[in-house]
């Protein structure tokens, strides 16, 4: 039976880490500021800013909503972050994704002050990124890599296989692999023999959308399995109606197989908000020309 990789426990140790960076900070009359901006009214966007904004608080750091109904002009959402970028109060910005149908997602992002990128998806920082230089980077890679770093000390030498190519997840996912010397493959819908692929992985992220897709047939023994995927599905054993969350991986079978797994619910989810509190802090001290916290980037 695989060990259980505890995002959850793991997620509170960088808070901590932030926590502290941020006194830090104050003692120097700095207090770091992350603004979140959501545009419309999607429910689970709704969630994920309010954990935000309360995680932002608890750390010490100043939390700015900025809140705009769906039909919010383009423009407007672009002078908001304008004006967001020229206030010295403000280190981190992120707009919420999805954003409404006529709203130019690539825009919206290469509008945010690069050293400000807390989402790490600017050109610039994904350019950063892929030279080798330092940049932002995007919260749940970093959150995998530092798990994976804690499991394993060095992955130099290790192959590494990401199932998915976004933008978001698995291209960053790949990159931060390759920088720590991994042997790296990346899967996609198109891949052949995916399975065999899969199976000969010391290294195994799931970054695909779909529910309990990689099965333990797909592991190899004693592999290290990074479950991004978050899937909600029914579940009628709690009752009509009912949902569950799961995974890219089934859990049952893959766990019976790896060495390390992390779970759905509970896993890479928690080390996704912790990483932009991360990377808020980091963005701060580097702005104002201070000490980075250490550990807390990739
Ligand atoms: P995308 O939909 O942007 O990308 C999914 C990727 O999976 C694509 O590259 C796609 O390939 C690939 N894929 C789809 N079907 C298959 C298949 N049958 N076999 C192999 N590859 C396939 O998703 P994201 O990267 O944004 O997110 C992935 C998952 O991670 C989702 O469940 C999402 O909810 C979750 N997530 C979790 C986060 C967290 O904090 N834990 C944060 C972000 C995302 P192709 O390019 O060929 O279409």
């Amino acid at each position: 039976m695989a060990d259980i990789i505890d995002g959850k426990a793991f997620a509170a140790t960088v808070r901590e880490k932030v926590a502290a960076h941020v006194a830090r900070l104050k003692t120097a009359g700095i207090t770091p500021g992350l603004a979140v901006i959501l545009v419309g009214e999607d429910p689970a966007s709704e969630v994920y800013v309010r954990n935000k904004g309360k995680q932002t608080l608890e750390t010490g750091m100043n939390s700015f909503e900025h809140k705009l109904p769906a039909d919010t002009p383009e423009a407007e959402v672009l002078t908001l972050i304008k004006r967001l970028n020229a206030d010295p109060a403000v280190h981190g910005i992120l707009c919420q994704l999805p954003v409404p149908d006529h709203i130019d997602e690539s825009k919206v992002i290469n509008a945010i002050a690069p050293e400000k990128d807390v989402d790490g998806f600017h050109i610039s920082n994904v350019g950063l990124l892929a030279t080798g230089q330092k940049s932002m980077v995007p919260c749940t890679p970093l959150g995998c890599l530092m798990l994976l770093r804690a499991r394993h000390g060095s992955l130099s030498g290790l192959n590494a296989v990401v199932v998915g190519r976004s933008n978001i997840v698995g291209k960053p996912m790949a990159t931060l692999l390759l920088k720590d010397s991994c042997t790296v493959t990346i899967a996609h819908s198109r891949t052949r023999d995916i399975e065999a692929l899969c199976k000969r992985a010391d290294i195994l992220v799931a970054a695909v959308g779909r529910a309990e897709m990689i099965t333990g047939d797909w592991v190899k023994p004693g592999a290290t399995v990074i479950d991004v995927g978050i899937n909600r599905v029914a579940a009628p054993e709690r009752g009509a109606g009912k949902m569950r969350l799961v995974g890219d991986v089934d859990f049952a079978s893959a766990s019976a197989v790896a060495g390390a797994i992390t779970p759905v619910p509970g896993g890479v989810g928690p080390m996704t908000i912790a990483c932009l509190l991360a990377n808020t802090v980091t963005a701060c001290s580097r702005i104002n020309g201070l000490e980075e916290p250490e550990g807390l980037t990739a």
